[in-house]
């Protein structure tokens, strides 16, 4: 019920907000002519694909699907909103050169590739969506992981994760967590980079509704609105 009365203001409130912007960033351009001023581009990164299916729940649902499913919909919801959003893969697939000999090597070789395409891409935040799992079924929630070799990193994971608190998940009081040498891509990326563990499939409960429309398009949506805001107060304040 909380979050049935809840999203018609929220995608009012991202509306809004993208509005606001509009007319914030024609100002601001206005009087200070800063090329800045430009949001960056959203590189979102499905994590797995292909033959790499990620965790995957009781029931069987696979990780890379729910993962692209919800980057789809973050890419529409952000794009509506005026950003430039660059997906990593739009298929069920990995990200290695088919046609390189890449024996033994898939994964390593579709980090890599992912890791590319956030470097080449000028002005990026990298956000790479992800499931998690743990061997105690109990746990639930979302939560973010930053890297720690760019500023800007921790505060848009703090932003996500007090966002998906306050309109999301009021129980869920997790705080966010530097990556370690253990997320490829967070540990070597040098923009600003975040991973958000959407929910855990090893609880079957929230394994269930991650798999859902419903609860797919408001993740998507709290997710938007949080990236959305970061990404215009980095254009507006320069970082
Ligand atoms: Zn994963």
């Amino acid at each position: 019920m909380f979050q049935r009365i809840l999203l018609p203001f929220l995608l009012a409130a991202a509306l809004l907000a993208g509005l606001s912007a509009l007319f914030a960033k024609a100002n601001f351009a206005k009087k200070t002519e800063a090329a800045n001023a430009v949001p960056p581009t959203i590189v979102l990164d499905a994590g797995h694909g292909g033959e790499d299916g990620g965790a995957v729940s009781e029931s069987g649902i696979l990780e890379k699907e729910l993962n692209l499913a919800i980057a789809k919909r973050l890419e529409t919801l952000l794009t509506a909103n005026g950003f430039h959003v660059l997906m990593t893969r739009t298929e069920d697939e990995m990200l290695y050169d088919k046609n390189a000999d890449y024996q033994g090597r898939k994964k390593v070789l579709d980090l890599a590739a992912r890791r590319k395409i956030a470097e080449e891409t000028p002005n990026c935040v990298f956000v790479s969506i992800h499931m998690n799992a743990y061997p105690d079924a109990r746990y639930d929630g979302l939560q973010v992981w930053y890297s720690p070799n760019n500023p800007a990193s921790k505060s848009i994971a703090n932003t996500v994760q007090e966002t998906v608190q306050s309109l999301l998940q009021p129980e869920n009081d997790r705080q966010t967590k530097a990556a370690t040498s253990a997320i490829y891509l967070l540990h070597h990326l040098a923009v600003p980079a975040v991973l958000v563990e959407c929910g855990f499939l090893s609880n079957p409960a929230e394994a269930e509704k991650l798999n859902t429309p419903e609860y797919q398009e408001r993740l998507a949506l709290v997710l938007a609105l949080a990236i959305g805001n970061v990404c215009r107060n980095i254009a507006l304040s320069g970082i």
